[in-house]
């Protein structure tokens, strides 16, 4: 269980929309992928690694209020304190879920063009 950022009322955590207040907890309607929000007026961008790191190449940004690829700065520096490796070394890029989409509609317009 997690708190809905909104009405912070407990949820499962795979719910894809708040049982209680509707908001949108997922993207793209998949549990398998986060979708943060601000709690406050404040922006997400100022406290992101990949802001903080100058890899984010997403158009929100640095107003985004709703991000997918989200890290907080705190939550790096408590995952660098467990001893593991940084996980804004990459940009942030279209993940596993985008290419599939892409390469299903690739071949749909080879099929399409026959
Ligand atoms: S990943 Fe999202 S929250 Fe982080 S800097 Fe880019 S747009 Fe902002
Ligand atoms: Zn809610």
């Amino acid at each position: 269980m997690s708190d809905c950022p909104t009405c912070h009322q407990p949820v499962p955590s795979q719910a894809i929309v708040c049982p209680h207040c509707q908001t949108l907890l997922k993207a793209f309607g998949h549990p398998g992928i986060p979708l943060h929000r601000t709690e406050t007026d404040a922006y997400l961008c100022p406290s992101c690694v990949y802001e903080a790191d100058d890899t984010c190449t997403f158009p929100q940004r640095p107003y985004a209020r709703v991000c997918t690829l989200y890290v907080s700065q705190q939550q790096q520096q408590a995952w660098l304190a467990q001893g593991n490796r940084p996980r804004s070394s990459a940009r942030p890029r279209l993940g596993p879920v985008w290419w599939i989409a892409l390469g299903l509609l690739g071949v749909s317009l080879v099929l399409a063009l026959r």
